[in-house]
């Protein structure tokens, strides 16, 4: 079993079981993110959602779900 060090909390944690989205950012968490940084992202998800009504059928607010997911495990512009 190879060790896997996730690259935002920078410990050696479980990782998911798949990719958790199907999509490029999907594969790229899947290679870098560990299970608790994406249970913490479910959250904060939710909070997003709400805030900003979000309609996940819609393309716009997938997008911009999408977005805010690369902004929260990627994402340096946070001032
Ligand atoms: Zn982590």
């Amino acid at each position: 079993m190879s060790q896997f060090t996730c690259t935002r909390c920078n410990h050696t944690e479980e990782r998911l079981p798949a990719p958790p989205l199907r999509s490029d950012l999907g594969a790229r968490i899947y290679d870098t993110i560990c299970r608790s940084c994406w249970q913490e992202w479910l959250k904060e998800q939710t909070a997003i959602i709400n805030h900003y009504g979000l309609n996940l059928l819609d393309a716009t607010a997938k997008h911009l779900l999408a977005e805010k997911t690369e902004e929260f495990f990627f994402g340096e512009q946070s001032e």
